[in-house]
């Protein structure tokens, strides 16, 4: 089979001829049709979420089960399929609590510890398979998985949106951000987005922000008290965690306010804010740790009946996957990204 493989973080990927790879008792065969590719990519291609190298990386996968081991109860060859990023345990504490993304005895990700789907078949644990509902297409259940989960369990657990509640979604017309409008909508809330490009905000009304604002050279907090006469927001989602804008971020909570990190702040190693707020307001500063496996069942439900619609932007073919990470680098695609299969 042919396979791209990362032979150093950061390297190139090189083209390989590699054999089918073996099924385990637990393992399902998956022919690749679809490998999402976004920005969790250019973090994990710089070895910062762990692995080994040569690896196959890419984790938003939908394919078809192709063979499985003999213990393998769950699906069967010929089942449309997609995956789970995390590797846990199944049995700690976490696990059996339904954040099984905080496994005590987590095996990393894959696509970093086992090899993923930039290759055209991934062996992937009977665990991490998941069927994909009739009528969603192989990329749009790939990005599910991930862009639209994600922002899933952001509202349903580390927010806890209620209807009515006003959302202030940071990075609104980016790859994830355009989801996260769309999710929020889903549970009732008013969706401010904020961007720094008219054509990013564009994106965000189009997925359902009810109101916009270029936090271009202004105080983002400043423009969010206007909009909302001085209340401030319900909850905070920020995609683009920097300094300045967690700490904008949090000047924008109102009583009870909840703010989340979705972007991961990977250079912000501490934060200035008004600590008393906390008590006072009862403030919840919090980050989103990717989705559970009934977490993305739940997310392709609602992509399946309609609810959600997973933004595939632009495709590619897997020999082009040098020349599109190097756009995804850049940031210079919009919407999300799959390379697509024969
Ligand atoms: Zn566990």
């Amino acid at each position: 089979m042919k396979a791209m493989v990362m032979k150093e973080w950061n390297g190139p990927y090189v083209e390989e001829d590699r054999p089918l790879p073996k099924v385990g008792p637990l393992d399902v065969l998956i022919r690749v049709k679809a490998c999402g590719i976004g920005y969790t990519l250019t973090n994990l291609r710089a070895g910062r979420l762990g692995g080994s190298v040569p690896r196959v990386i890419g984790h938003e996968i939908g394919g078809v089960v192709e063979d499985i081991g003999p213990l393998v109860t769950t699906c069967k060859p010929g089942d449309r399929v997609c995956v789970s990023f995390y590797l846990t345990c199944g049995h700690c504490k976490w696990c059996v609590n339904g954040r099984e993304t905080l496994c005590e005895n987590f095996g990393g990700y894959v696509g970093a510890a086992i090899d993923g789907g930039f290759a055209e078949y991934a062996k992937i644990p009977e665990r991490n398979v998941i069927p994909i509902p009739e009528g969603i297409g192989f990329a749009e259940a790939g990005v599910t998985t991930d862009a639209v989960a994600t922002n899933w369990h952001v509202f349903k657990e580390r927010c806890k949106t209620r209807p009515n509640d006003r959302v202030l979604v940071v990075g609104a017309g980016g790859g994830v951000g355009i989801h996260t409008i769309q999710v929020a909508k889903v549970f009732g809330a008013h969706v401010i987005g904020a961007d720094v490009a008219d054509e990013k905000l564009e994106l965000a009304k189009e997925y359902g922000a009810d109101e916009v604002i270029n936090v271009s050279g202004k105080e983002m907090s400043k423009e969010v008290m206007k909009l909302t006469e001085d209340r401030g927001v319900d909850a905070v989602v920020d995609m683009v965690s920097t300094k300045h804008t967690l700490e904008q971020g949090i000047r924008s909570l109102g009583v009870s306010g909840t703010l989340v990190l979705v972007g991961v702040a990977q250079n912000v190693p501490s934060l200035e804010f008004e600590v008393g707020r906390l008590i006072f307001d009862e403030l919840v500063l919090t980050g989103c740790r990717c989705a559970t496996r009934q977490e993305i069942r739940e997310s392709l439900e609602l992509v399946r009946k309609g609810d959600v619609k997973p933004v595939v932007m632009n495709t590619f073919p897997l020999e082009e996957i040098n020349e599109v990470q190097e756009l995804i680098d850049k940031m210079a695609l919009s919407g999300r990204t799959s390379i697509v299969y024969d």
